[in-house]
């Protein structure tokens, strides 16, 4: 049975003329592939108008009343989308989460897929229909509309295609593929003709806004080829699939800045057992999403801890922080919020020594101060003032020479 999945984001759908153009290329998609599922996002920036008009009702509004509002923009494209298709002549059907057997865990707005249950849209194909799927959504095991975080129609997507055996998943976005780096900060960015899983993740988790990390993960474990791509052209997009030979030659693959995120430290804190698992439990169980984390002797016995969160997470982290600090006997906190990350990726790091000094040389060279350093084995992240960051990354792409990619 020859099957693919495909995704069309909000931009891709965000009038009911682009609408006609994606119905065609889906009966355009048919005529390769007997099958074809698609997956819709909601139109443009339907989901923040949702949620705009949540907050003007609601200071606090219910978890499964948000979820049950925000779940909505997708019913809609879905369903023109099946009606689109209809109209150029081609069996198509719309279905809900729930009615496409998408299960998630019990929780609002960030619900983890745990399950599809492929049978509805199994029988819908057999009956030579095109499935429209809305993506974002699920249900949960009481029956309720699930969310599954911004920019999740990705990860539904990708979910799908494992669920009924597709080798390939298309992304269709508002860009045309994967860049060496963002092209509104450095023009002279290449757009990738392939990039593995891994370094995809650590570009997605590092701020490149293309794919929905999750979706990676997913498409990773299940030995899913992604093509992301956009729906305004024609030409080929970027292959996110296994590590290939092509990658051996090039140490940096990408390079990424985000500037959402703020540097905290907790001043003075005693060099026992136990204290940083105090620190991090405490961020923890105010549901606060640590990224990167430095601890740094003083003096003898004495260290400072300093880690980043997302600038939204600012006030809780410092309440949070403060709190700490007095428990554990630190002299206090402070925090940076004028702060931003750039961050190198490539396979061909791991086999390549040096990687990182040329890229600390580069910011050096610029005169740009490294105020926290963080590495994988794919990735070395700075974070440097806010002021720098752009400069850091132009720098950066040309060093590693990304625009010969
Ligand atoms: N419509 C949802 C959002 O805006 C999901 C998505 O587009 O992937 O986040
Ligand atoms: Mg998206």
């Amino acid at each position: 049975m020859s099957i693919i999945v495909q995704k069309y984001g909000g931009t891709s759908v965000g009038s009911t003329e682009r609408i006609r153009a994606v119905a065609k290329r889906v009966i355009e998609t048919r005529m390769a592939y007997s099958n074809v599922v698609v997956v819709v996002s909601a139109m443009g920036d339907t989901t923040d108008d949702l949620i705009k008009m949540a907050k003007e009702v609601s200071d606090h509004p219910s978890p499964r009343e948000y979820d049950a509002l925000i779940s909505t923009g997708e019913n809609i494209s879905a369903a023109i989308l099946a009606m689109a298709i209809q109209a150029q002549g081609v069996e198509a059907i719309s279905l809900s989460g729930s009615q496409a057997g998408i299960y998630t865990e019990n929780l609002y707005s960030k619900a983890k897929i745990t399950k599809v249950d492929p049978a509805r849209i199994m029988k819908e194909l057999d009956e030579g229909k095109v499935v429209v799927v809305t993506g974002f959504q699920g249900i949960n095991d009481m029956s309720d509309i699930t969310t599954i975080g911004r920019g999740g129609s990705d990860t539904s997507a990708v979910v799908l295609a494992a669920a009924l055996g597709a080798p390939v998943c298309e992304i269709y976005t508002d860009v045309d593929g994967v860049y060496t780096t963002d092209p509104r900060i450095v023009p002279e960015a290449r757009r990738l003709a392939e990039i593995s899983y891994d370094e995809m993740l650590e570009l997605a988790s590092l701020g490149a806004k293309v794919l929905h990390p999750r979706s990676v993960e997913c498409a990773k474990e299940n030995k899913i080829t992604l093509h992301v791509r956009s729906s305004f052209v024609s030409h080929e997009g970027t292959y996110v699939k296994e590590d290939s030979l092509m990658e051996i030659n090039k140490p940096v693959t990408g390079a990424t800045l985000s500037d959402e995120e703020v540097m905290i430290s907790i001043l003075k804190v005693q060099d026992t057992p136990g204290i940083a698992g105090k620190v991090f439990s405490k961020l923890a169980e105010s549901a606060i999403n640590v990224d990167m984390i430095v601890q740094s002797t003083e003096e003898d016995h004495i260290n400072n801890i300093t880690f980043t969160v997302h600038q939204d997470d600012l006030k809780a982290a410092t309440l949070v922080g403060q709190d700490i600090a007095r428990e554990i006997n630190a002299k206090g906190i402070k925090y940076d919020d004028s702060v931003a990350k750039v961050s190198i990726v490539g396979v061909g790091m791991i086999s390549k020594p040096g990687i990182a000094a040329r890229m600390f040389r580069v910011l050096g060279d610029e005169r740009i101060n490294i105020k926290l350093i963080t590495t994988s084995e794919i990735k070395i992240s700075c974070v440097v003032d806010r002021k720098d960051a752009r400069r850091a990354l132009k720098a950066l792409h040309q060093e590693f020479e990304l625009h010969k990619l």
